[in-house]
């Protein structure tokens, strides 16, 4: 017989495992800076009553594929309607769950149309990459993307990495607000890697989490998808409304597929259709809907860029609080990259001792890399967090 009795523990996961400890925090300054505080937002709460009110379907299947509407608004969002590859109809897309669904689902296509193919993921990256394309079956490499004395991006060591992977390797790259560094490539950085993306025939998937959140411009973010389009180069998307449209627990984003001819989009379709019937049929209904009626509808539309811009405009803020409170403490050494930083994160560099004595001692609580999102954080609690980290360096 089989024995449950000898399945072992598996690790806690590293954020979600800082907000446990963190609840069973009774201190009164106890904070935890792991993860932004979600709102609802009124564009969503307005989308979900017109829904409510129009779609006598509500509890239908959807089709394997997604909400049609929502994949048309999406992959519009994405790459903007008016590119090539929209107007010719060559980009598949699948409504999936939400940004970790789309890379799954992309990442079980590529292990079986392009069995041994490899990943070239950035060092560092979002800790769930890794699990991802390794669960699905494929070999995932790192690629060196932040110079950790500076603290910014090692750009020279990132092409270098990546023009030793061989023709035809995955090299998944953060759009914007990369996690969890805040740091991101210029245009003409971007410029540089999609010559060297081209030249050494790698194939871009591009994890899409916060399009809005890097500038408050959904277009402005969207620069690197879009520039690798016009350059006609193949390429994956994964996007996500998690954090642009706060619909964390919907699960609501989409897999991009840009392809060379409306007639291999067909086909490519008809696969991703395959991996998502087999994992998990046909993906939810209310998420898609919201996220379609926001984005189709230009009263709601509008709405909806002005609290985004409002909820990034609060993160700028929150981060010049934060150096300054920090710098306002005498802590030595240099507290630019708190500002120079893009998104709702902020990798401050400390060690994992560091934020150890964070939580034990000042009952701060982030994951074990030092990444403190900025989202999380109130005015009232920057001076305890600047106080805190002055006491630890
Ligand atoms: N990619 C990156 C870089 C992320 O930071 C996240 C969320 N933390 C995701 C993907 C996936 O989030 P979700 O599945 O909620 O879209």
């Amino acid at each position: 017989f089989v024995s449950f009795e000898s399945v072992v523990m598996g690790p806690p996961d590293a954020i979600l495992g800082v907000k446990t400890r963190f609840l069973k925090d009774t201190s009164e300054q106890r904070t935890n800076v792991s993860v932004g505080k979600p709102v609802v937002l009124e564009a969503v709460k307005k989308a979900e009553r017109l829904i409510l009110e129009n779609d006598a379907r509500i509890k239908e299947y959807l089709p394997i594929a997604g909400d049609p509407e929502f994949r048309q608004a999406t992959k519009e969002f994405c790459f903007g309607a008016d590119a090539k590859a929209v107007k010719e109809d060559r980009v598949a897309t699948v409504q999936a769950l939400s940004g970790t669904g789309a890379l799954r689902v992309g990442a079980e296509f590529l292990n079986t149309h392009f069995p041994g193919t490899q990943v070239y993921i950035p060092d560092p990256t979002w800790g769930n990459h890794f699990k991802i394309f390794g669960n699905a079956g494929l070999q995932t490499h790192k690629y060196r993307y932040l110079d950790v004395k500076t603290r910014g991006l090692d750009f020279e060591a990132m092409l270098a990495d990546l023009r030793k992977a061989a023709p035809g390797s995955v090299v998944v790259l953060h759009v914007c607000a990369h996690n969890p560094t805040g740091v991101d490539p210029t245009t003409e950085q971007w410029a540089k890697i999609a010559d060297t993306v081209a030249d050494c025939k790698l194939l871009p998937f591009f994890d899409s989490a916060y399009q809005g959140f890097a500038t408050g411009d959904v277009e402005k973010d969207a620069f690197a998808v879009r520039l690798f389009e016009e350059r006609g180069l193949p390429m994956l998307v994964a996007q996500s409304y998690s954090k642009n449209m706060g619909l964390y627990g919907e699960r609501i984003g989409a897999l991009n597929v840009v392809c060379p001819s409306k007639d291999a989009m067909t086909r490519v379709m008809s696969q991703l259709e395959l991996v998502v019937r087999a994992m998990y049929s046909n993906p939810p209904r209310h998420g898609a809907a919201i996220a379609a009626t926001i984005l189709t509808n230009p009263e709601l539309r509008a709405e909806w860029l002005v609290e985004l811009k409002a909820i990034v405009d609060r993160i700028l803020q929150m981060r010049k609080g934060l150096r300054e409170a920090i710098e306002a403490t005498g802590a030595p050494g240099d507290w630019s990259f708190i500002t120079n930083q893009i998104g709702m994160f902020t990798f401050t560099g400390l060690s994992a001792e560091q934020v150890a004595s964070m939580e034990k001692n000042y009952n701060i609580y982030m994951p074990s890399n030092g990444r403190i999102s900025v989202a999380g954080l109130t005015d009232d609690k920057l001076d305890h967090v600047a106080a805190a980290i002055r006491s630890v360096l």
